[in-house]
This record gives C-alpha cells, structure tokens and sequence, in this order.
C-alpha cells in the first residue's frame, strides 16, 4: 500500500511510515494512492459474510499486501471482537449500533485497529513505542482500551481534572497495565498544549519513541470503513437496497471512512452529515465557503469541532469537486435545545434512549426525509456512543432507564489510578523523564 500527502500528490510512503508518522512533514493528510474497487460478486453476496470476514475482505483490498493474509486475519479478528447490529427503530428508520466495544463508543474501530497494527510493525528488541493522548473524554478511553496490554508499548494519557464524565474517567483510571492517566488541574486545551509541547522537546524526543494517537492516523480511518459493508450486508438481508447513512460529525473521520467505502464500491443512496452548531461543514455546503471558526462547547460535546481535521481528505477523494459532493453529502445542523428534544422523542416514541451525538443523527434524518424527493430508502443512522457515557444530559426519568453495560460494571469495581499535575511543562518532562 503506497500513500500520498493531500498537501503533495508526488509523495508516496509505505503503510508502516503512515501509521507511525500519522501526519505527513508538510502538514497534509496520508491518502491511499490507489483506491481499490472491490468486485461486484463480493458486493452482491455481501449478506453471505460475518462482520469480520468483511472487514478482512475491505481491508486486504486496501492494504494491497502491507501485511501477509493470516497476520491481518489475526489482527481483524482480535481487533474487531465485537457486533455492530444494525437496530430497526421504525419503518425504514435504522439505527447501527456503534457503542458495544469497550469504551463504549465507535471510536474503539480505529482504536483497537490502530494499537494492533502499531504492535504488529514494532519489532522484538524496539524501543518502547510512547503514546501520548490529550482527551476531553471519549478519544482516551477508546485509546487506553485499545492499548491495554499491547507489549513493547505504553500509553500516557491526559484529561482535563473533574471535565470528563465518571464513566470516561474510569476509563482511563483503572487500566494500570501500560496505560497511565494524568489528571490535569486545567482545561482540554490545557493537556493539547503539554502534548505539543513534549512532541517538540528534543530531550524528550531523544529519550523517548513519541508518537500520537489521534483521529487523523489512516490506520484509525480503514477500520471504520468495516461497519458501513456490514451494516449494507445486514439491511440487504431485509431486502433493502436503496441505503442513506447519516453521521454524526465533528472532525469528519466517521463520514470520511463510509465516503471512502463508497468510493471503493458500496452501493450507497445518500451521505447526510449531522452536526450540532459547530457547522463549518454545513456552512461550505450551502454557500461553497468553507470558513472555520472557534468551537462552541454543547450537548454533544465530541463533536464540537471548529475545524474539522478529516475535511481535507473528503475534499480530496472528490478531487475538489464541490458540485459531486453536494450531490452525495447533504448536511443538517441541530442546537442543543433540539438535540434534546430528538432525545426525548426517541424515547418517548421508540422507547430508544440515544446519547446526544446520536439523537442529532436521528433528527438530521427526519429532516432529511422531509426534504428528499424519493422517500423510498432505508434510512440509517449511526449510533456513536452509549447513552450512559452522558449521563448528566439527560432529565431524571430517563437516566434512571439507562442500562448499565457489563464492561462499565467491572471498571467501578476497580481502583482509581491516576497522577494529578498542574498545567507546567516541566511537571509533565519531569513524569516522562521518570520512565
Ligand atoms: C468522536 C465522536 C464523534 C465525532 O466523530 P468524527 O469522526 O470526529 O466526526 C461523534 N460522536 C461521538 C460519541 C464521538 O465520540
């Protein structure tokens, strides 16, 4: 597998240099050179297939032999050990369940996938790899659980003190292993800048292997390509053939990843992105001015992005064509009052209790049907997290209906292991000196 830059068509790197880089020197973002079609015989008997054969299927066909057939199978199936049911919620109403691996929330797909690849490319003998995290909640569990355990790596992990919710903090705390979790007397923004910081030390970097962990590495991008085959493959079992997907979104790497499945041949209707006010895409979409802008904190919290770090890659598997991908990606944005409101009627309606980020999805579907000339599809919408990752959102009848699953049962039984900083650089040299 060759990649290129977004910045620079003329790069070509390995998959291993992608993965260990994750973000090219001139700052673009690593993109398959070759975008492989996947043959129509697989496509018409996907229903045939289990979610890990089709993630081996998809990934082989992007991986173009970086890793030998029975290594990848093995890494799929350690990686990807958990369901993604697509849910029917209505007539034509689907939700695909994103939230049943061990951080509770999609983004165990490119966690899990990530850790075992970077294990998989570290040879016997290497310098421990040394990844650092900035989390405001969701990014840091997925990633501690995803590294539980990998040898010849170790995983340091900031949050914000007393910011994230008691499930995500558990998350992180009661790993012990090779994870470690520091609690920073500050903001997110706080724990951003100390990792920066430590990435641009040249003490700590001739020490240390650093490497980051975060949403724009490819190798966090082809997992979640899996769940968009397989949801096709369960909804063509019903008979289904005309499919929507709406995605919640924040930095665009969720939407990137069916975007790049379609382009390798998943029949797919429509792309409907939902965002909360934090809407630079729904903004380029109309007007064809893409314009960042600081973030707003709401409901939905992962995805309060201003500046959507995936963008660059949708723009460049459409080759800057706006006016093909208005086509494919609609976009509907929702405030906090509405997203709240989407909670309640999901509940009150379907006796279906979303998180936020998914009652957005919900709603930009309803909207989308509303404004769609052929009402004739399935419309299904991805459920990011579990319900009880938010709990303080939710009006009191409907956070006591909030089931509690087995993986969050066993943390609270565990003890809290954390090491609480304040905002200086040195303390935080000082930490990693020690290892
Ligand atoms: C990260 C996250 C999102 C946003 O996904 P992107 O790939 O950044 O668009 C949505 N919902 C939840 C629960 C998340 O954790």
């Amino acid at each position: 597998m060759k990649l290129y830059s977004t910045n620079n068509h003329n790069l070509s790197v390995d998959f291993p240099t992608a993965v260990f880089n994750s973000m090219p020197a001139d700052k673009g973002l690593y993109m398959p050179v070759h975008i492989p079609q996947l043959d129509q015989e697989f496509i018409d008997t996907i229903d045939q297939f289990t979610l890990p054969q089709i993630a081996f299927k998809v990934a082989s066909a992007l991986l173009q032999g970086a890793i030998p057939a029975d290594d990848l199978k093995r890494i799929i199936d350690d990686a990807i050990n958990f369901d993604a049911p697509v849910v029917k919620l209505a007539e034509d109403d689907y939700v695909l369940e994103l939230f049943h691996g061990p951080s509770l929330a999609f983004k165990d797909f490119g966690a899990r996938f990530m850790s075992r690849i970077m294990g998989y490319f570290l040879k016997d003998n290497e310098q421990m790899l040394d990844v650092l995290v900035a989390t405001s909640g969701d990014t840091g569990g997925a990633v501690a659980l995803g590294f539980l355990g990998v040898p010849n790596t170790r995983v340091t992990i900031l949050y914000p003190k007393g910011k994230v919710s008691d499930i995500q903090e558990l998350q992180l705390c009661t790993n012990g292993q090779n994870i470690h979790a520091i609690e920073v007397e500050g903001t997110f923004d706080d724990c951003q800048a100390l990792v920066k910081q430590a990435f641009a030390d040249d003490e700590l970097n001739a020490k240390l292997r650093l490497t980051s962990a975060n949403s724009i590495n490819i190798s966090r991008l082809i997992p979640q390509t899996f769940y968009y085959f397989n949801a096709y493959a369960q909804l063509k079992k019903q008979g289904k053939r005309e499919v929507v997907f709406v995605v919640p979104s924040g930095n665009f790497g969720n939407i990137a990843a069916g975007l790049l499945a379609y382009k390798m041949g998943l029949p797919v209707k429509q792309f409907v992105a939902a965002t909360n006010v934090n809407d630079t895409v729904p903004r380029f979409l109309e007007t064809g001015v893409y314009e960042t802008r600081p973030s707003v904190q709401t409901y939905a919290n992962a995805m309060d992005v201003g500046a959507p770090s995936n963008w660059v890659r949708i723009m460049d598997l459409f080759q800057n064509d706006k006016a093909a991908l208005q086509q494919i990606l609609k976009s509907y944005r929702f405030t906090d009052q509405e997203t709240l409101e989407g909670m309640q009627v999901l509940y009150s309606d379907f006796n279906y209790i979303a998180c936020p980020h998914t009652a957005i999805a919900w709603k930009a579907l309803q909207e989308y049907r509303k404004d769609a000339a052929d009402k004739d599809f399935a419309g299904v919408f991805l459920s990011t997290a579990h319900a009880c990752k938010f709990p303080d959102i939710f009006p009191e009848e409907m956070k006591a209906k909030i089931e509690i699953p087995e993986q969050v049962k066993n943390l609270a039984k565990k003890q809290k292991q954390s090491t609480v900083m304040d905002t200086a650089f040195e303390s935080f040299k000082e930490y990693l000196n020690s290892y």
